[in-house]
């Protein structure tokens, strides 16, 4: 197996432990604080400690225009960075032209910060679809992007389609490089991310990680700062979200530094050059 065959690829949503979006998070809530920088730095860390591994950083507009000395860290550690939109609203409950606006202002914005060309995008909460977006594709490439990992291809309660294509596709001219799903018995099984890879066991994880290089498809893992923040102060949630956001915090940072010391992982403008062409206008 060669190197590049191993490598994976690695994302982080970059955002507050508050930016969350059930129904039942009352408006506005926690608001003030701030930890985004620890937990980001730990990632950093832990990534360095990987032996060089490179990430993609989808950092929300609202954080980085709270924190551009960390949004400059991460650049300078050598990691992509792309948009996670302006705010963490839903796309799917957001017109085209607010998308628009927001989608160019988070890119103007990590462009100032970092100097460097932002051509990646991950909607806040998976919140774009086919059928509810049908949109959002052409306003990105018109803004400049040249992809996105933004539709999780399995559906569950709160986001996903289990239809959506499991591998990258061309949409109106923007590469869709999605989170990986493996596929068992005719099933997709999530695993490299979240919630999903909060309550897998790392034996879970390594089995089906390896089934997925075995084929040839990458595996894109992805997580955010606040899943490794056990101490982090509780939004009052229903029961459920309350398993689904606070399930497992104390285990991701060991969890990840295995995952990390077994593949080698990039960031998707290292690993997917392919994908990174020129959009077609
Ligand atoms: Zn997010």
């Amino acid at each position: 197996m060669s190197p590049t065959e191993r490598t994976s690829i690695f994302t982080v949503d970059v955002e507050e432990w508050f930016h969350a979006n059930y129904d039942d998070v009352p408006p506005g809530h926690g608001l003030t604080d701030d930890r985004v920088e620890a937990q980001t730095d730990t990632l950093l860390a832990l990534l360095e400690e990987a032996g060089g591994a490179t990430a993609t950083f989808f950092v929300l507009g609202d954080t980085a225009r709270a924190h551009p000395a960390m949004v400059a860290r991460i650049a300078a550690a050598g990691h992509e960075v792309a948009s996670h939109n302006l705010t963490h609203d839903r796309i799917d409950r957001m017109a085209s032209t607010s998308f628009r606006e927001q989608c160019r202002a988070s890119k103007a914005l990590l462009e100032d910060q970092t100097q460097r060309e932002v051509v990646g995008f991950r909607a806040p909460s998976w919140s774009v679809g086919a059928s509810s977006t049908p949109w959002f594709w052409d306003e990105l490439r018109q803004a400049g992007y040249r992809y996105s990992s933004s539709v999780f291809p399995f559906g569950n309660f709160l986001y996903g389609d289990s239809r959506a294509p499991r591998l990258a596709h061309r949409r109106d001219g923007i590469w869709e490089i999605p989170p990986s799903t493996a596929e068992v018995a005719g099933r997709r099984i999530p695993f490299s991310g979240g919630f999903y890879l909060r309550v897998c066991p790392s034996w879970l994880i390594g089995l089906l990680a390896s089934r997925l290089v075995r084929a040839g498809e990458p595996v894109m893992y992805y997580v955010h700062p606040r899943e490794l923040d056990p101490g982090q102060p509780r939004i009052p949630l229903s029961p459920t979200n309350r398993i689904i956001h606070y399930t497992g915090l104390r285990r991701t940072r060991s969890k990840l530094g295995r995952i990390l010391a077994e593949a080698p992982v990039q960031s998707i403008a290292a690993g997917q050059l392919r994908y990174l062409e020129a959009p077609e206008r």
